[in-house]
């Protein structure tokens, strides 16, 4: 199964819900369907409605980010799992690097993973090195502690896709080379097999995906789908992504 997960940050409102039934048409009518699975995330703003109308649908509703407490608390503007489960959303993004920036460390992530999990939420967890780390030739080191510090074998291991996201490439047009980027997810999922001394999860490849770079991406196996920023706001860049994937 193929993942094409588009993460819309702080962008839409009710009537952006025309470029979800454009994409939702699309798939309804792919020959390739069976082979992918389509996930949003909108700002909680949007969660309820949307998930209620693509209830029976193939796209699922994803949140963006989730606290780190379980049902309810006194955090001022804090959105639970919990919350966020019971307006009908199926996966929630954990770890984005806009979040870690934010102050995210691995102790709330492991709580955020905890909880959304407990919650019957699938968890995107979200981990990737930055431009200097990249440059001290730090990725591998970065990236396993990023994983062995918040996943624990313990975790549904079921419920857990990891998405890699270079922070150098999100938003920014830069990707890494089809070699790099293929021994990176193969360490990344070695990593994993190790936590869970089972297969790995599926693991995805997000920072700069469209429709044009797609056709590299695709040649890398070891790559379970895509989380998508900037492209999944238009439902033609989205498509595009998806189309190009399969030709
Ligand atoms: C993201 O923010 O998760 C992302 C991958 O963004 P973009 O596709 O715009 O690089």
């Amino acid at each position: 199964m193929r993942y094409f997960i588009g993460n819309w940050k702080m962008f839409g409102v009710p009537k952006s819900i025309n470029i979800l039934n454009k994409i939702n048409y699309f798939h309804s009518k792919d020959k390739n369907r069976q082979k992918y699975k389509v996930v949003i995330t909108p700002p909680y703003t949007l969660i309820e409605t949307y998930a209620k109308y693509f209830k029976n649908k193939k796209i699922s509703i994803g949140s963006q980010n989730c606290y780190q407490k379980d049902q309810f608390s006194s955090n001022t503007a804090a959105v639970s799992p919990f919350m966020i489960k019971s307006v009908g959303a199926k996966y929630t993004l954990i770890g984005h690097s806009d979040n870690r920036s934010e102050g995210d460390t691995n102790e709330m992530l492991k709580n955020k993973v905890f909880f959304a999990l407990k919650n019957n939420l699938k968890v995107v967890f979200c981990i990737g090195e930055n431009k200097i780390q990249k440059k001290n030739k730090k990725t591998f080191n970065v990236l396993k502690k990023q994983l062995i510090n918040v996943l624990d074998k313990k975790f549904n291991q079921n419920n857990i896709i990891v998405a890699y996201e270079p922070i150098w490439s999100i938003g920014t047009g830069k990707i890494p080379t089809k070699n790099e980027l293929k021994e990176t997810t193969i360490y990344i999922k070695q990593v994993l097999k190790n936590i869970f001394r089972k297969k790995s999860p599926a693991v995805l490849y997000g920072g700069s995906v469209d429709g044009s770079n797609v056709e590299m991406f695709k040649e890398i196996r070891e790559i379970d789908g895509f989380l998508i920023g900037g492209a999944s706001k238009t439902s033609k860049k989205f498509i595009d992504i998806i189309k190009n994937y399969y030709r």
